[in-house]
């Protein structure tokens, strides 16, 4: 079983996507083929998920968790919860 290597950074193009959801704000969320294993450029932490987001064009990975805060902080002061 090869892996890779904790210190080489993964960009979106390394990821085989199955397929992207409409971009919010500058960020794109992708469903991925794989169980990705990246760094979440937000947390800085090491993630394993078949789902990646990514904030502009650069292909920078974001985790599914932060995207979510991301999401909910932009929402801050909706009457409704986003899940
Ligand atoms: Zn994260």
């Amino acid at each position: 079983m090869s892996t890779v290597g904790e210190q080489t950074p993964i960009t979106l193009a390394d990821l085989p996507i199955l397929s992207s959801f409409p971009s919010w704000r500058g960020f794109a969320l992708h469903s991925l083929v794989i169980v990705a294993v990246y760094r979440c450029v937000v947390c800085d932490r090491p993630r394993e998920s078949t789902m990646v987001a990514t904030r502009g064009e650069c292909g920078e990975l974001i985790c599914p968790k932060c995207f979510a805060h991301l999401v909910r902080t932009e929402n801050r002061g909706l009457p409704h919860q986003l899940d």
